[in-house]
């Protein structure tokens, strides 16, 4: 699977229906995905069940060494693997995009591999003896969103096989080749059952999938719409959940910035992935001090960002993955502008080109409750909101249901711990937004989520604890 061809050709279904699959930039058909259903679903059930007894009887090194495989096929399939996504997801090749995403899925592999997860020993004082062991849960469910196919896809796979797991895996409908491919690739190196994947539709299948009395552990990232389903559907087998939802990140600039020196990083913390990013910055209030500074400078460097087909390799912004999203942003945009919000930057989409290009928008001067301030906007449109109270600003940023990420931009690094402290969020950054490292714990706070995944607590997500006394 060393070039595009061979791992188009790898996952391109050769009976059962089908559907085309297009490229979100050119509107050109790149190629054909499965359609799935629920009894496709218990087959996949079926092999990982089979399969994980003998995944868990393998030593830790012996998994770790596996992974370790893995990793190396991602790296020598990358090239291949990242036009796959830029030309599905339509994320460019190049800037943190389908690369960087690529790179990111063996770095992440790689850590869940290394990671140890010692027996505890809870109580030993010559009278009472207690130690905590972290076992397998057995079939792990792995639903995966459309924005970070791949990497998000991994977040679930890599602790869950390293914990001696099987896993079933289900892309999101309109990113299911990159999901297929990556699977793919791992599955050259992987014992038959350990890694399955099944399409969609997410509506049946991933909805079956979460009811499933074989699963005993569901880990999702999506929408906190689809989240409270599964919340429901997972009663009835008191399946463990984590769950990665939706966020409307805050971001606050304190006064005493360096307004020229931060742009780069308010840019990219807010249109990473085109804006399509769950904890990227979508809600940017800025001190009435520097707000006309700041705001120079951020739309100067957004202007010198190219937007364009994902393959160019000039390009570091791409379309909306599909136009439902597209049209979600469209309507925000359309309110700020109703609402008297000036915008500097973007705003005036052709909907008659080609491709889900919706340009790089920066809204200023809007009302901290206009929809595109309250609601998710998940593409390329900022709003900047004016702020002179600091106490108030922290109100707004906490009013929300979400608390996925928020970040502090200040010269002060106490000062913004201390705001970082009064803040409803699963990570507060300081002077960056969106950054994550695969030891750091991530997840949400309030309805965007719960659990954590990443380092230890992310291998203890996909373990059943179980307490050895005596
Ligand atoms: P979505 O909730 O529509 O879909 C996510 C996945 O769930 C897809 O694979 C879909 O097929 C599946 N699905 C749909 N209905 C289902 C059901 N009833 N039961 C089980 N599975 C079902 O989300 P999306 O539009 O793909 O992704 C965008 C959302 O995801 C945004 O809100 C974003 O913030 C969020 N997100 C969160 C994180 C995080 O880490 N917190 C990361 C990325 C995206």
């Amino acid at each position: 699977m060393h070039n595009y061809d061979t791992l188009l050709a790898a996952i391109t279904p050769q009976t059962g229906p089908a559907r085309e699959v297009h490229d979100p930039a050119t509107g050109a058909l790149i190629g054909t995905a499965p359609v799935q259903d629920v009894a496709d679903l218990e087959s996949a059930i079926d092999r990982a069940a089979a399969a994980q007894p003998a995944w868990a009887a393998l030593s830790g090194e012996e998994r770790s060494a596996l992974l370790h495989r893995a990793a190396d096929a991602i790296e020598a399939a990358a090239e291949p693997l990242a036009e796959l996504l830029s030309r599905e997801q339509g994320k460019p090749l190049n800037g943190p995009n389908a690369r960087f995403e690529v790179s990111a899925c063996a770095v992440w592999l790689r850590t869940a591999a290394d990671t140890p997860l010692p027996v505890e020993v809870i109580v030993d004082d010559g009278e009472n003896y207690a130690e905590m062991h972290y076992r397998p849960i057995g079939v792990v469910g792995a639903i995966a969103p459309w924005n970070w196919p791949m990497m998000i896809a991994i977040w679930q796979i890599a602790p869950s096989l390293r914990m001696g797991n099987t896993v079933v895996a289900k892309p999101a409908e309109t990113t299911t080749l990159s999901g297929l491919a990556l699977v793919a690739v791992m599955n050259q190196v992987l014992p038959e059952g350990v890694l399955n994947i099944v399409a969609g539709p997410g509506r049946t299948v991933g909805d079956a999938l979460t009811k499933s009395p074989r699963v005993g552990k569901i880990m999702f990232t999506g929408s906190t719409d689809v989240g409270k389903r599964i919340i429901e559907a997972s009663a009835n087998n008191v399946t463990r959940l984590t769950l990665e939802l939706g966020g409307n990140d805050a971001g606050i600039v304190l006064p005493d910035v360096d307004a020229a020196a931060i742009a780069a990083d308010l840019f990219w913390g807010a249109f990473i992935n085109t804006g399509q990013t769950c904890a990227a910055l979508k809600r940017l209030y800025v001190h009435d001090a520097v707000y006309d500074e700041v705001l120079e400078h951020l739309v100067a460097f957004a202007k010198s960002m190219p937007m364009g087909v994902g393959l160019d390799e000039q390009n570091v912004l791409g379309p909306l993955q599909n136009r439902g999203q597209y049209e979600i942003v469209h309507r925000l945009v359309e309110s700020a502008k109703a609402s008297g919000a000036r915008v500097v930057l973007g705003g005036d989409p052709d909907h008659d080109a080609v491709g889900n290009f919706y340009p790089t928008t920066i809204v200023a001067d809007i009302d901290p409750h206009n929809d595109l301030v309250l609601e998710e906007q998940f593409g390329p449109a900022l709003p900047v909101i004016r702020y002179t109270d600091l106490d108030a600003v922290v109100g707004l940023a906490n009013e929300l249901e979400f608390g996925l990420g928020a970040s502090v931009w200040s010269a002060d690094r106490d000062a913004a711990r201390q705001i970082a402290a009064r803040l409803q969020a699963g990570t507060v950054w300081i002077n960056s937004h969106g950054g994550l490292h695969p030891m750091v714990p991530f997840g949400g706070a309030k309805q965007s989520g719960y659990g954590r995944e990443f380092g230890v607590d992310g291998l203890k997500a996909v373990a059943e604890p179980q307490v050895v006394s005596g």
